[in-house]
């Protein structure tokens, strides 16, 4: 724990004036980019994020195309300005980690069989970091699937809890991640209730665990419904097709 620097206020409030409990303020947007089949954009504080989706298209080289499902390509990377000390252009350890855990919970929710020998390839751009990058990263993917029209059991949608200096906190700030005890991001498909992303980096007591993951749920939830609101801002008047 680190007691040098001062994460809360002297009346026990988080430095940017945030409950425990609440995220900073988020916004998104479904169908941002021309050039590709699907898109989205999201702000979560300071935190900015694009993700890009094309296909299902043949997947290249042929020889990875898999006979009776699409192949998932996905790319987490941060732009070389997204962050305080310049980033190498290339791919960092991080990037690769994150490109790796992001995939593989997008593959649970994608109906992949649906697209034999084809390829989806989602990227995320981060092109501003304050934290919470991997979470925000996930939940525009999963708008930018959906925008895409790739058929989906369900969206996702990702928050961090934290914990700083004793106590639980929603949504951590780059100060409070970078200082606290604890960082656990997670990523939820909440209508199937499924976890598509878990970590935790640090320490919690199975008690603290259980009380971080109804915080994130809690979060999620209400991202959730900013991620139905961002579709139907983009698809509201696109007339249903009349059922026979
Ligand atoms: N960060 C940074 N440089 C890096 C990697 C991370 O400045 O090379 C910052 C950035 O603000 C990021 C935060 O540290 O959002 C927390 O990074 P972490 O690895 O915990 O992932 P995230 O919270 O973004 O999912």
């Amino acid at each position: 724990m680190n007691e040098t620097v001062r994460l809360f206020t002297e009346d026990g409030k988080r430095l940017d004036g945030r409950s425990f409990d609440q995220m900073r303020k988020v916004r998104m947007e479904v169908g941002v980019l021309d050039k590709c089949d699907g898109s989205a954009y999201i702000e979560l504080g300071k935190t900015k994020i694009f993700a890009a989706v094309y296909g299902p298209k043949e997947a290249h080289p042929r020889h990875l195309a898999q006979p009776h499902r699409a192949i998932l390509n996905c790319r987490y990377h941060m732009a070389t300005f997204s962050v305080s000390d310049r980033k190498p252009a290339g791919m960092t350890r991080r990037e690769i980690e994150l490109t790796k855990v992001i995939k593989e919970g997008l593959e649970t929710l994608i109906f992949l069989e649906e697209f034999p020998r084809s390829a989806i390839d989602v990227f995320i751009e981060i092109i501003q970091a304050d934290a919470g990058t991997r979470t925000a990263g996930i939940t525009a993917a999963s708008l930018a699937l959906a925008d895409a029209g790739i058929p989906m059991m369900d969206l996702c949608a990702g928050i961090a809890v934290g914990k700083v200096q004793g106590k639980l906190v929603l949504d951590p700030s780059e100060e409070e991640d970078k200082y606290g005890e604890a960082d656990m991001p997670i990523a939820i498909a909440p209508r199937i209730n499924s976890i598509v992303l878990l970590q935790l980096n640090g320490r919690l007591t199975i008690d603290e665990f259980k009380e971080a993951l109804s915080l994130a749920r809690r979060g999620i939830e209400s991202l959730y419904e900013l991620q139905r609101k961002a579709l139907k801002n983009k698809f509201a008047g696109i007339e249903e097709p009349e059922v026979e």
